[in-house]
Parts: structure tokens; C-alpha cells; sequence
């Protein structure tokens, strides 16, 4: 394909489904991992998806993923579905809280997103009868839900595979050949990758990567994250439980079913960044964030502040596992996607924070634009529709700090 051979760094969903969007424009594509198709978070993540954002941009980019989403069983081998629409429910607890709701439903309608509606307190105990009747009232979009990650990345890479790409794992990039600033191969313990395009899809590790393709800087933290998984016992019935949505308390606390005999929940905690962190670090899980460390450690009291919301959750039987995995968080909660300043055939696609699973298919198409036009763009047409690329900037100033983050 003469000068359209582009290389793909990181095989996690990031960089699966932006092989695969490349292959279809017609890019020759090697993907190189360090480790293993879905290494890193990838498959550790709740895998939340969802459209309530307020961003308007991430609102439609959402909108795309969700529809890519619902139809990609069609082009995979298994044919299983990769979502689960359970929808999302976000818990407001006063009626400042449900005007401020009120206000995002409004934005999010006029962009597209028909059928969010905020529910004042009694059309949300009529819908959803097992949340407590202490709250204002909440938003509700039916059409968002979970992912199952691991359909996305595994048949993703099959998919690669059978549209003509290579993918190769046990793979790490050491370093790069670069001439007049532009990298020419990458290196790998197993030999030199040339193309004519690169993209780090590194995400948590994307510092350390930047740093050995002689990129620029970019502020992601990578941040310890933790799940933890409930045990319904005999509380409420397993059918009621596998249908409900991913639900988010007025803390910040969220839970989602993992099946019918299983909660997952988690929230957001202050942790510094592990700049360092090994694959190993990945799972590791300090004592003060397991499941086994008693009623005084951090998942005994999530499970408690979720069962203020959810008063059935309180006689669930009890947290009975833990995983672990980073955030690659941004100062302002949204990814890096375009070129990279000292490298210009350099694609970054990176700083998912907690965004990444449900975002890929809005990542992989704007990838995709950017390959194909070989420079940023202002803004990118997804369904006919613009969506402003400012917001995912390199070297934005930060001005619009994505509100809805969990
Ligand atoms: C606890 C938790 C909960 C989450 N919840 C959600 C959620 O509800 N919804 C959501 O959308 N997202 C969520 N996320 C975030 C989401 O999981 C990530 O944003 C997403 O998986 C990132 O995918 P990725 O492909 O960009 O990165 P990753 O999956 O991390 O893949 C990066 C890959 O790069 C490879 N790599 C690293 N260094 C090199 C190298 N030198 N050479 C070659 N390859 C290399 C790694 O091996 C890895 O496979 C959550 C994350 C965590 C940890």
C-alpha cells in the first residue's frame, strides 16, 4: 500500500477497534503489544457506557458508540453482543442537585440524546421501586448500560486478524528510529516495525512510551482504581437484580449487576499517581482495599453508603471479591486524541481516565480521520453530524472540565 502502513501501539480496546477502523480505510496495520490483546485496563474496567455526559461533543461521540456497539455482533465471527442496555440511573439527592440534572437532560436532548428524561421523586420510586425514598429524583437513559470488554477486544482481534491485519503480542517497544523529527521503525525485542504511521495506544503507560518515541509530554496519571463484587444471597430476586441499570448514588458510589447472584460497585478515591507501576501492580490491592480486611476497610463501607440509596443491597450477603487496574487520568477527565507536537506522524490516543472502554469506537473513528488526513482537525463528522475535536486537544488549556465523571 505504498505510504499507508500505519503501526498501532497497545492492543486493549483502544487500539483494537482503531486497527480495525484503519483496516477499513484501507491502511495496511500491525498492532504490537507488550504484553497481550486486552493487558491492561481493558479487562479490569466496569465498562460502563453511557450517554449522559456534559460535553455536548462526548454526547454525540457516545450516541455513535452506543449504535456501533449494538451493531457489532454483525461483523464478529461469535456474533455475541458486546452490550448489555440495562441503562444508567443517576441518584440526585435534593432539588438543587435534580435542577442542575434537569439542566444536563435539556442539553443532552438538544443534541440528539431523545430518550434521557429526568424523573422527579415518585416517577423514579414508581419505575424503579427498590431505591429509597429519601431521593430528589434522578436522571434516566435507558439506552446506556455495560459493556462485556472482553467480546470487544477479543472478537475485536479477530476481526483485525481476518481484515488482513497482523497483531503481534509479546511485543514491547523499546525505542524508535527517527529522521527529520518523524519516526521511521519502531524497535521490539523481536526486530524493527517500519510505517508510515504510528498511534500510542498505551493509555496508563502512554509517559513512559511517549518518553521512548521522543514525544511530547502529556499530563495522564495513571490511577489506582478498584471493584469490588457483592453477593446477593437471598436478598431481592436474581431477575430483579440482573435488570437493573448501572445506578449512581449521590456520592459518586455506583453499582451494576456482574449476573443475577452478583453486584459490582465502585467508587472513586484520593490516590496518588503510580507513575512506575508494573504489570503486576495492576492486581495488586493494598489491604486497606480488600474485601477481606473487615467491616473498618473500604469496600464494607461503600457497600453501606450504596444501601442508602438501594436499602435492599443491605442484606446482600457480603463482598465476597476484588480486582483492581489505573485510570489513566487528564486534569480535565477527557482523552488526548491527535497528533503529537515533536512527532508529526505520531497519533496519541490516550488518557481514557474512567472513559475508555465506552468511548472506543468514537476514539477509533476519529483516529481514523486524523490518519487519513495526516493532520489535526478542528472537528470530525460522525453520522453527518460535527463533533469538535478541541475538546480532546493536545495542547488544550483545560477550560471545559468533563462534570459527569465516576
Ligand atoms: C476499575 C476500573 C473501572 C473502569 N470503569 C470504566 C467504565 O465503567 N467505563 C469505561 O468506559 N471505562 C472504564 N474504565 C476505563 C477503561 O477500562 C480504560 O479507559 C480502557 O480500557 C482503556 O483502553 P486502552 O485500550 O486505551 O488501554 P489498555 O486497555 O490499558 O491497553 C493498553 C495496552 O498497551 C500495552 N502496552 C503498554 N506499553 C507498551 C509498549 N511499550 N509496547 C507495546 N504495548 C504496550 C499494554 O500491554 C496494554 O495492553 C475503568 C477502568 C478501571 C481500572
Amino acid at each position: 500500500m505504498g505510504d499507508r502502513r500505519a503501526v498501532v501501539i497497545g492492543a486493549g480496546i483502544t487500539g483494537i477497534l482503531s486497527a480495525r477502523e484503519l483496516l477499513l480505510s484501507g491502511w495496511d496495520v500491525v498492532v504490537l503489544d507488550a504484553a497481550h490483546v486486552g493487558a491492561g485496563s481493558s479487562s479490569r474496567t466496569a465498562a460502563g457506557i453511557r450517554q449522559q455526559f456534559s460535553t455536548p461533543g462526548t454526547v454525540r461521540g457516545m450516541r455513535y458508540c452506543v449504535d456501533f456497539y449494538t451493531r457489532f455482533a454483525e461483523e464478529t465471527e461469535s456474533g455475541e453482543s458486546p452490550i448489555v442496555q440495562n441503562g444508567y440511573l443517576f441518584l440526585q439527592a435534593d432539588d438543587a442537585a435534580m435542577e442542575a440534572a434537569r439542566a444536563r437532560v435539556a442539553m443532552q436532548q438538544a443534541v440528539g440524546l431523545k430518550e434521557v428524561e429526568a424523573l422527579d421523586a415518585d416517577a423514579l420510586r414508581a419505575q424503579f421501586p427498590w431505591v429509597s425514598d429519601e431521593l430528589a429524583g434522578a436522571t434516566w437513559c435507558p439506552t446506556d448500560g455495560f459493556l462485556r470488554p472482553h467480546v470487544v477486544y477479543s472478537d475485536g482481534a479477530a476481526r483485525v486478524r481476518s481484515l488482513g491485519g497482523e497483531l503481534r503480542q509479546r511485543s514491547p517497544v523499546t525505542g524508535a528510529r527517527v529522521e527529520g523529527g518523524r519516526i521511521t521503525t519502531v524497535t521490539t525485542p523481536l526486530g524493527e516495525v517500519g510505517g508510515d504511521l504510528f498511534i500510542d495506544c498505551t493509555n496508563a503507560w502512554t509517559a513512559r512510551v511517549g518518553a521512548l518515541l521522543g514525544a511530547s509530554p502529556l499530563e495522564v496519571a495513571p490511577l489506582k482504581r478498584y471493584l469490588w463484587f457483592v453477593a446477593r444471597g437471598d436478598a431481592m430476586s436474581g431477575p430483579t437484580l440482573s435488570s437493573m441499570p448501572l445506578t449512581i448514588a449521590p456520592s459518586g458510589a455506583y453499582c451494576r449487576p456482574e449476573n443475577g447472584d452478583t453486584m459490582l460497585m465502585g467508587k472513586k478515591h484520593k490516590t496518588a499517581a503510580d507513575r512506575d507501576f508494573t504489570y503486576d501492580d495492576q492486581d495488586f490491592v493494598q489491604p486497606d482495599f480488600s474485601h477481606r480486611a473487615g467491616i473498618d476497610a473500604a469496600p464494607f463501607s461503600l457497600w453501606m453508603e450504596l444501601a442508602e440509596a438501594i436499602p435492599d443491597l443491605a442484606d446482600f450477603a457480603g463482598v465476597n471479591a476484588t480486582t483492581a487496574g489505573y485510570y489513566a487520568t487528564t486534569p480535565d477527565h477527557n482523552p488526548f486524541l491527535g497528533f503529537d507536537a515533536r512527532r508529526p506522524n505520531l497519533i496519541r490516543a490516550v488518557g481514557f481516565s474512567g472513559h475508555g472502554a465506552m468511548l472506543g469506537p468514537f476514539t477509533a473513528r476519529v483516529v481514523q480521520a486524523l490518519a487519513d488526513a495526516g493532520t489535526n482537525l478542528d472537528e470530525v463528522l460522525i453520522d453527518g453530524e460535527p463533533v469538535e475535536l478541541g475538546t480532546f486537544a493536545l495542547g488544550r488549556t483545560y477550560d471545559h472540565r468533563e462534570a459527569m465523571v465516576i
